[in-house]
């Protein structure tokens, strides 16, 4: 299978009144065509800054993208790109214009980007955009506001199927939802991908959310990428201590409880102007001193399962 996105050396550091913020630090990766790559960690962590370069809402530092085999990085006209990449937002509220009604929020993208010409071709595409993710008609001129969370993150996601984009990047898209409500939405991206053929980037700070969708999972901290590998793999072989720790804080249930539930302890490292060593260092309880001095490079442990911790073959035997 093709790589759909290439992504190489990508950095992406904002100036701040106390130094450089490294939101996103040297992260590779490809993603293949009609695949999932899940985007895990803490708020802050950069996923989001990261998506948001990729579909070029934001300029890269350094590094390049390369979309369908085209170099994007630094292309100026990002108008036709809007039409193959699209981004469905974390808060559906906070991204849909509360003064237009649904059927106007749908149409916009078709207007602005010429998809349908005339009222009724507009109109029809709108009720079918509505049929695809699950909402119904009698919701053409309702407000957001009138909608609960789900049905408005299903306007969300009809508004990026507007201009049958390739690439997606989801960007939390269920976490301001109700669990039964999370699963829905979960469920229709994945018939999307399966009809449609859609290739997703999805972001979250919840392994449990992407352990179904994701074909492979890449683990960000403080701007760079600490594990990586299948989805299947990171669950049943998890190798960072960071990656272990995000999995001991999902919830389960008591009488079923098989994981350490430590919580992660100490100061998180400042995003600006890091210094060399492991971001992760004041929080592992595996450090030791070479963790302080040297940046861990993010390699091969165990075949197609990336590491980037000095000691990992210690702490895994
Ligand atoms: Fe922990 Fe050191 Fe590995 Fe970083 S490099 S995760 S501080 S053991």
């Amino acid at each position: 299978m093709s790589s759909l996105l290439e992504v190489r050396n990508l950095k992406k550091y904002f100036k701040t009144p106390r130094g450089m913020l490294h939101a996103v630090d040297d992260v590779s990766f490809s993603i293949e065509a009609k695949h999932t790559l899940g985007v895990v960690g803490e708020s802050g962590c950069g996923k989001s800054t990261l998506g948001r370069v990729l579909i070029r809402l934001l300029d890269a530092t350094e590094g390049s993208i390369l979309f369908d085999g085209k170099d994007i990085t630094q292309i100026r006209q990002t108008k036709k790109l809007r039409r193959k990449m699209q981004i469905i937002f974390q808060d559906p509220f906070a991204s849909l214009n509360p003064r237009m009604s649904v059927s106007e929020i749908i149409a916009e993208p078709l207007i602005i980007h010429g998809i349908c010409h005339g009222r009724d071709a507009v109109q029809k595409r709108v009720e079918e955009l509505m049929e695809t993710v699950g909402l119904a008609n009698r919701f053409l001129n309702s407000y957001p506001h009138e909608l609960d969370g789900g049905r408005r993150q299903r306007i969300g996601i009809a508004r990026a199927l507007a201009l049958e984009p390739q690439f997606i990047v989801c960007d939390e898209p269920v976490s301001a939802l109700d669990v039964s409500i999370q699963a829905q939405i979960l469920n229709l991206l994945q018939d999307l991908q399966r009809d449609k053929g859609f290739t997703y980037l999805f972001i979250t700070h919840d392994l449990s959310v992407v352990k179904h969708i994701s074909n492979d999972i890449m683990v960000m901290y403080l701007g760079m990428v600490v594990e990586k590998c299948e989805s299947d793999e990171l669950f049943e072989n998890t190798l960072h201590p960071y990656t272990k720790a995000l999995l001991a804080a999902i919830p389960e249930p008591t009488i079923h409880r098989t994981r350490n539930h430590d919580v992660l302890h100490g100061e998180i490292t400042s995003p600006i102007d890091p210094k060399p060593g492991c971001r992760f260092a004041a929080r592992c309880p595996y450090a030791k001193e070479l963790c302080h001095q040297e940046t861990p490079k993010l390699q091969e442990f165990l075949p197609g399962h990336q590491v980037a911790c000095h000691y990992v073959a210690e702490i895994n035997s």
